[in-house]
């Protein structure tokens, strides 16, 4: 079993369904409220420890304040590592505010908060007292100069990197050089690429801008209902998504991610481990929610039959 550290973000979302979203300056009665843990670094680190078997190491910054102490009591609740997840003693936890209307369509404001203060000198220092570490996640909710460097950092230690790259951000050629793997979805892949992803074609196109020009040693780009395309100097693979009904896709690519940290950990065959991703994030769009879609690893293994 690898050792997986996720490197990356920890929000709380504050979530408030109403009739209507308000319009400028307007004030909306009778909504209801929820609060859930979010962040893609927080949402994937959460799927790696759901499904795998050893505890994952999370380095992120919060808030030294009732949010940022509720994340970390989850993160401990769940069996994660979280010697590294450290407290800003400046900024305020992260929030997103999400307004949701009747129809589901949303509007989101983030305020990214201690997110934007992790620097690349405690990424370093984190990863320096890891030296069994052998895979990291990372996502693009932290300052890009953090991912940069950290990446940088891991290549140079022998650490296979995996970034799935969301939100949508360009990324530097010395970035991508250095990736194990990437794991845009059609929209980021796009902005990475130049290349419009609607079907199996120009996903292969646009991976193999990824792969074969900019150096990335293994691409997968998740399709939605689609599935996921995987392509590398040897292997080229559309594994279809399970067919499921579909009630809230929120987080599905970071299951898919978390599940895939952990398939690679336990050194699944590619296909097996795209698989695996798949069905976990199919699990995951049957529920509501962000981590609390999260499927355990009996789920993933019985409906993989
Ligand atoms: P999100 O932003 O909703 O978290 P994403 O845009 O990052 O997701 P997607 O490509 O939409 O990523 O989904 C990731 C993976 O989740 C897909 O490759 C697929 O395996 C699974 N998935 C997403 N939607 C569905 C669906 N409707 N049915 C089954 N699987 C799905």
């Amino acid at each position: 079993m690898k050792q997986i550290i996720v490197i990356g973000s920890s929000n709380t979302d504050m979530v408030v369904k109403a009739a209507k979203l308000p319009g400028p300056g307007e004030t909306i009665l009778g909504g209801t409220f929820l609060m859930n843990p979010g962040g893609k670094g927080a949402n994937q680190a959460m799927a790696a420890q759901r499904l795998g078997e050893s505890k994952v190491i999370f380095i992120a910054k919060i808030g030294s304040d009732v949010f940022g102490q509720e994340a970390i009591d989850g993160f401990k609740r769940a069996g994660m590592d979280t010697r590294f997840v450290l407290k800003d003693g400046t900024a305020p936890s992260g929030i997103a505010l999400i307004s949701v209307d009747e129809q589901g369509e949303n509007a989101i404001m983030v305020a990214p908060g201690a997110n934007a203060n992790l620097s690349a000198v405690e990424v370093a220092v984190a990863l320096d007292a890891c030296p069994e570490a052998e895979l990291v996640l990372l996502q693009l909710e932290i300052p890009l100069d953090t991912v940069e460097r950290s990446v940088v950092a891991c290549a140079q230690k022998g650490i296979r990197v995996i970034l799935n790259p969301a939100p949508a951000r360009n990324l530097s050629d010395e970035i991508l050089k250095h990736l194990y793997l990437i794991t845009p979805n059609e929209t980021e892949a796009e902005l990475l690429t130049g290349v419009t992803v609607t079907d199996l074609d120009s996903a292969r196109r646009a991976a193999r801008i990824l792969h074969d020009e900019k150096g990335v040693g293994n691409v997968i780009i998740t399709l939605g209902a689609k599935g996921a395309f995987f392509y590398n100097t040897s292997l080229e693979l559309l594994v279809p998504a399970p067919a499921v009904a579909a009630v809230d896709t929120t987080a599905a690519g970071d299951v898919f991610n978390g599940a895939l940290v952990v398939a690679l950990s336990e050194a699944m065959p590619l296909p097996d481990a795209l698989a695996f991703a798949c069905q976990a994030a199919a699990l995951s769009v049957t529920r509501l929610g962000a981590q609390s879609s999260i499927p355990s690893r009996a789920e993933v293994n019985a409906a993989l039959g």
